[in-house]
């Protein structure tokens, strides 16, 4: 349409817009040479039991430090990586690093925790049998070493853009042993009886239920529901952005299985992460003084 209205078509763009998209071109352009210049690195989360508050499992997120932009942001990045397919050379590199950081820190000899990694809905769109996320996933724990039962992959409903073919295969990555996480539960579009069919092992109660918990009655009884109907598709829960105690206390009387939030810690540099296992003491939910003992 823009070719047909000739020479008056640089009306289509505001002055905001061909910002955005010089913006847009700059990411892009740099966001290719990034992986080679090891500009991608991942920071880990702490996922704690809602009982003891220990350390089950950890979250790895993606970060990019571009030379002169300085932080990009994954809300910024990550979009414009799945629409150029970035994300799939990119997702390699982060199913690899944080396999083998998991491996890594088994091997020091800390008790074992699972490795949950993020997948978006353009990974499993590789038909090419020789470079599929299922070969992906298994050439991952292989250079590792990790065992798959160690690595949980997390993904939104919005996987199911492509039905058939995406339950077959979580089916495969079920086959070879790893977890399969739904994350940011909630938020789509879902039901009992579509969960019902997806083989998946767990699911993650959307932040945004999880922030109004104690002062909503609608997003409590939400999260409420979430986790009973979880529960009995024998589904294990986690809640994700908790950042109170008293959004720890009312998900642990919910009976949530795990937690993961800035109440317990922001998301780590490998080694920072590693000092908490050290410590290997579980997070205390010190009510009454704001703070908790790591
Ligand atoms: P997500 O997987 O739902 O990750 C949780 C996000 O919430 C993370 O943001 C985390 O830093 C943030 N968060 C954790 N605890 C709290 C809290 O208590 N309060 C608040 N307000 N936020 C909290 P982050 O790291 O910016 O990542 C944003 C999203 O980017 C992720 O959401 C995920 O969808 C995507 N992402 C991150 N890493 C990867 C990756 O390696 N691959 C893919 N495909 N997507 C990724
Ligand atoms: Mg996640
Ligand atoms: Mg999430
Ligand atoms: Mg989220």
């Amino acid at each position: 349409r823009a070719k047909e209205q000739g020479k008056n078509n640089y009306q289509m763009f505001t002055p905001e817009m061909k910002v955005m998209a010089f913006h847009r071109l700059i990411l892009e352009n740099s966001m290719r040479k990034a992986l080679e210049r090891n500009e991608f690195s991942l920071v880990y989360q702490p996922i704690v039991n809602s009982n003891n508050l220990q350390i089950t499992g950890v979250e790895a997120l993606l970060r990019w430090r571009h030379p002169e932009m300085g932080d990009v942001s994954p809300a910024d990045f990550i979009p414009l990586a799945e629409e150029t397919g970035m994300i799939v050379p990119i997702g390699e590199w982060v199913l690899r690093t944080a396999s083998a950081q998991n491996k890594a820190w088994q091997d020091a000899g800390y008790p074992p925790i699972r490795m949950s990694v993020n997948l978006s809905a353009r990974q499993f769109l590789q038909p090419n049998v020789n470079r599929n996320l299922v070969k992906t996933v298994k050439e991952a724990l292989e250079t590792t070493g990790l065992e798959a039962k160690w690595l949980v992959l997390e993904m939104t409903e919005s996987i199911m853009q492509n039905y058939d073919n995406t339950i077959e295969t979580l089916r495969q990555l079920q086959e070879i042993g790893v977890r399969i996480s739904i994350d940011d539960f909630g938020t789509g579009y879902s039901s009992l009886s579509y969960l019902k069919r997806l083989p998946i092992d767990a699911l993650k109660i959307d932040q945004s239920f999880v922030r109004d918990l104690t002062t909503d009655p609608d997003h409590a009884a939400i999260a409420r529901a979430i986790i009973a109907m979880a529960h009995s598709l024998k589904l294990k829960v986690t809640a994700e952005g908790v950042e109170t105690e008293g959004q720890a206390h009312y998900l642990r009387d919910l009976k949530c299985d795990k937690m993961q939030g800035y109440l317990f810690s922001k998301p780590l540099t490998a080694s920072e992460f590693e000092s908490l296992l050290r410590a290997g003491k579980p997070y205390m939910l010190a009510s009454g003084s704001p703070g908790f003992v790591v």
